[in-house]
């Protein structure tokens, strides 16, 4: 590898002061991630507007031998778009490479570049009256390079699918330099093995999405919006099978949260306020759309709700009657990330398990934590729908977890070594010093019950040696074997992954 003066030389000849950044000043907020979790170095950024000038600098990194790290709106959460500590690496945003290209209404389809927003692509779908339905929290940034891949996914994959379930056709620049394109919008074509599902969900190890075809779905014109308060993660489960055999495709949400959710929703969130008169347990919130203005959609969902009730299997619902009253409901699922925020630093997973098993996880996972960690507080909510739990752990209640954290920050922290004690008190130390004994807790059971320990978000740097307990030696070693067909010289994101 070259010290890269001659390949920052070459990237500025090719792109111009605009497309190549080098200054330190200018770098910097490409070079640490959205939690502010990881931080690296860059030879430069460099920003190509074009797919040429994206096969352009691919060629010159190759010819130099130096690492590429894509970057498309830096929202993700695993450190998948962050360069190592070396500075060797070329960080390639693809911002300025964000048009809609096309959008064809008749067959449904858009063709939009890597940098494109999430929500400007949702605009244009907008526009002419048709939905493109991926939707997470971070859509005023993130890209659609990126939600390919981190193969996203949000709060409508129960009707939609994720990402990957988006796509009919990429453009990519492989590591060779060379432009693979199959934009052609077709919806059958089985010609030989789907390529574009290797790209997908790749985090950037395989080449570099320059564009995707992505298919457009009828706009909704009409939702309803209900609360369903139930007794424990299997009621709901049934619940949920209950209204997606009644309700088919017109079942767009169904997302669980406990009792401790709300309660800090409710504390930390102004204007919130809990629609039951006795607080429930779990609450699970539905949401049914119809694409006709008149369908009967309240009225069904009152009857089967009702029927429910009658038969136990649910302790009480509110249906919204207003899209205010549908957007209050919606904050208390909503506002959670924040409201645990709030209340202190803890410890995430974004899991997913088999959709049956979610009660068995839950009861096992929530009882050896609270025998390794007495009064740990498990803030879990989620996608039912698709088995996937924002299963994170906070600190008992009452501790000054702030306190603790900057003396961790600053090594004066007391972290004790070797295993935990059965009843260790963790509100002697911080909850954080111990995030690894957590997460074996958590990542065990998941594995135990046939789940994944990434369902939206990547592994990334964060992950990608914990992958391994998982993952068989037969399918590491495929993963392996694609890497080095595709990359021989380990220039694509290297260190993340695999
Ligand atoms: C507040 C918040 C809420 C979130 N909610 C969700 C959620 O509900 N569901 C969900 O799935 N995720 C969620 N995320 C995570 C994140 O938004 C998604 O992973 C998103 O898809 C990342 O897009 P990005 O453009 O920011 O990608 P980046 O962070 O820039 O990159 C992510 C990965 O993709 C690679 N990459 C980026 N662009 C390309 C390209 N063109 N070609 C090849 N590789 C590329 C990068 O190298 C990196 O490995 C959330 C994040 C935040 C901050």
């Amino acid at each position: 590898m070259s010290h890269g003066g001659g390949l920052a030389k070459s990237l500025m000849d090719l792109l111009g002061p605009n497309g190549w950044l080098a200054a330190p000043t200018d770098t910097a907020p490409y070079l640490t991630d959205w939690r502010g979790n990881y931080t690296g170095k860059a030879l430069g950024v460099a920003r190509p507007a074009t797919t040429e000038e994206v096969a352009a600098v691919v060629r010159l990194c190759s010819e130099y031998s130096h690492p590429i790290v894509p970057q498309g709106g830096n929202t993700g959460l695993v450190g998948g778009g962050i360069p190592d500590a070396s500075g060797n690496a070329v960080l390639l945003s693809t911002q300025r490479l964000s048009r809609i290209r096309t959008i064809d209404p008749a067959g449904n389809t858009i063709v939009a570049e890597a940098g494109c927003i999430l929500a400007t692509l949702q605009a244009a779908a907008l526009d002419q009256d048709r939905l493109f339905p991926l939707s997470l929290a971070a859509e005023g940034s993130c890209t659609v390079g990126g939600n390919l891949s981190t193969n996203a996914g949000g709060t409508q994959v129960v009707r939609y699918g994720n990402m990957r379930d988006q796509v009919l056709g990429l453009e990519v620049v492989l590591p060779s330099g060379d432009i693979w394109s199959s934009l052609k919008g077709l919806r059958k074509d089985n010609t030989g093995y789907d390529l574009k599902h290797l790209f997908i969900g790749a985090e950037g190890t395989l080449g570099i999405i320059t564009a995707a075809i992505l298919k457009l779905q009828p706009l909704p014109k009409m939702r309803v919006t209900a609360l369903v308060a139930v007794q424990s993660p299997a009621a709901a489960v049934a619940l949920f099978a209950n209204i997606r055999n009644v309700f088919g495709d017109r079942l767009e949400g169904f997302e669980i949260f406990s009792a401790l959710c709300l309660q800090l929703v409710l504390k930390h969130i102004p204007g919130t306020r809990d629609p039951f008169a006795t607080p429930a347990p779990w609450q699970v919130l539905i949401e049914l759309a119809d694409t006709q203005t008149d369908a009967p959609l309240g009225e069904s969902l009152e009857a089967v709700l009702g029927a429910a009730a009658e038969r136990g299997e649910i302790l009480g619902a509110v249906i919204a009657t207003s899209e205010a009253q549908a957007a209050e409901l919606w904050k208390l699922r909503e506002e959670i990330s924040e409201a645990q925020k709030r209340e202190g630093k803890s410890i995430k997973h974004d899991i997913s398990v088999p959709i049956a098993r979610l009660p068995e996880f839950i009861d096992k996972a929530d009882a050896a934590l609270q025998r390794a960690f007495p009064g740990i507080r498990i803030v879990n909510f989620g996608h039912i729908g698709d088995g996937n739990l924002h299963y994170n752990c906070s600190m008992p209640e009452g501790e000054d977890n702030l306190r603790i954290l900057s003396s961790a920050r600053s090594g004066r922290a007391s972290i004790p070594s070797g295993p935990p004690a059965a009843s260790s008190d963790i509100s002697q130390m911080s909850l954080l010093a111990r995030s690894d004994e957590v997460n074996r807790v958590v990542y065990d059971i998941v594995n135990e019950v046939g789940g994944s320990i990434s369902a939206e978000h990547g592994l990334g740097i964060l992950k990608r040696e914990e992958i391994l307990r998982h993952k068989s030696p037969v399918e590491m070693q495929l993963m392996r074997a694609v890497k080095q067909a595709l990359d021989p010289k380990n220039l694509m994101n290297p260190g993340k992954v695999l």
